[in-house]
């Protein structure tokens, strides 16, 4: 019998790109999502699909999936910084009591547990390019401080079912990524870049756009998420590509891109608390999981803009 592996957050963009994955690779796949922020349309291609079961549940509530599981992946929770404005507490729940739920669930069912934890643990880091022994500057009370807080205490949670009940745990800091089933309107800066500059629009550049990210496109970011699932390695790996931009020079790449001359730029005050700087240093998912991205950014945006171009509507 092939393995079983539950899916937290399935419907969302990295939960239905990784259901894609597990599916290719033989598994089972039980994909599981309250579709607050996920989508349907980015898992409907699966339901035909023997291997793959759906449940429509908020794993912040009791979890109950029937029959064996070998893996729980836990990627559910609002990802993006608009999303966990509108939904602070839903956010703070699901990296809390939903993680303490899959905790369990794991440890009944004897599975290996895997959290989507993130380079918001670092905060606006003061320490570049960000390694994993770095233990952040974040805000507790601050609007990201629920998203961060919640990531946070995951990892505690985490790391304390692996100390006191032998759970076998991995946990990857998932840096800036992109690619297609990104949601057009979820606010973050790709979908957000693409879909005004398709529509000829201002694109907002917040503040002066010298705050700095790096990019990494989905598959790279699945493949070394596989790894580390099968790895032996307990302690956090950050999974990113260190290629690091400013968000104006981004701006500008995507305006080349699109090539709409209705497009360009304006500018919106910074967010709070916005971190300035994120880069991850890579050396321990090369030296532990030979993994590094494959995908450049040039590579990976002109997929992503083939997506995008489905997606938003041009006004006319
Ligand atoms: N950003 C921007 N314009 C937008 C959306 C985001 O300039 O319309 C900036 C934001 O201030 C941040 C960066 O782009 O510095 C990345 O923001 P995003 O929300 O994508 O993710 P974050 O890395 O902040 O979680």
């Amino acid at each position: 019998m092939s393995k079983r592996v539950l899916i937290t957050g399935a419907a969302g963009f990295l939960g239905s790109h990784l259901c894609d994955r597990f599916i290719k690779e033989g598994y089972r796949v039980v994909g599981m999502d309250n579709l607050i922020t996920g989508a349907m349309m980015n898992i409907e291609h699966l339901f035909p699909l023997e291997q793959f079961e759906f449940y429509h549940h908020d794993v912040s509530n009791y979890v109950h999936v029937a029959g064996d599981l070998d893996y729980i992946l836990h990627f559910a929770s609002p990802a993006s910084p608009i999303d966990y404005l509108k939904m602070p507490i839903q956010t703070m729940k699901v990296g809390s009591l939903g993680t303490h739920n899959l905790l369990g669930l794991a440890l009944s069912k004897g599975a290996r547990m895997l959290i989507a934890s993130t380079s918001e643990v670092y905060g606006d880091p003061l320490v570049h390019p960000q390694t994993e022994d770095y233990w952040g500057n974040v805000n507790p009370i601050g609007p990201r401080g629920v998203y961060d807080e919640a990531k946070r205490f995951q990892e505690a949670l985490t790391m304390a079912y692996h100390t006191y009940h032998g759970l076998e745990t991995r946990m990857v800091r998932i840096f800036n990524t992109y690619g297609p089933r990104m949601r057009v309107n979820d606010g973050r800066v790709l979908p957000a870049f693409f879909s005004q500059a398709i529509r000829g629009e201002g694109l907002t550049v917040f503040g002066d756009g010298s705050q700095t990210r790096s990019f990494c496109y989905v598959d790279d970011l699945v493949e070394g998420i596989y790894r580390l699932l099968h790895s032996d390695c307990h302690m956090p790996v950050n999974i990113g590509n260190p290629d690091e931009i400013n968000i104006l020079d981004f701006a500008e790449e995507v305006l080349a891109l699109v090539g709409n001359p209705a497009a360009h730029i304006i500018n919106k005050p910074l967010p709070t608390d916005d971190p300035k700087v994120r880069k991850p240093n890579i050396s321990k998912a090369k030296e532990v999981l030979g993994w590094e991205p494959k995908f450049n950014r040039a590579e990976g945006m002109a997929i992503t803009y083939e997506y995008f171009k489905g997606v938003v509507p041009v006004n006319a």
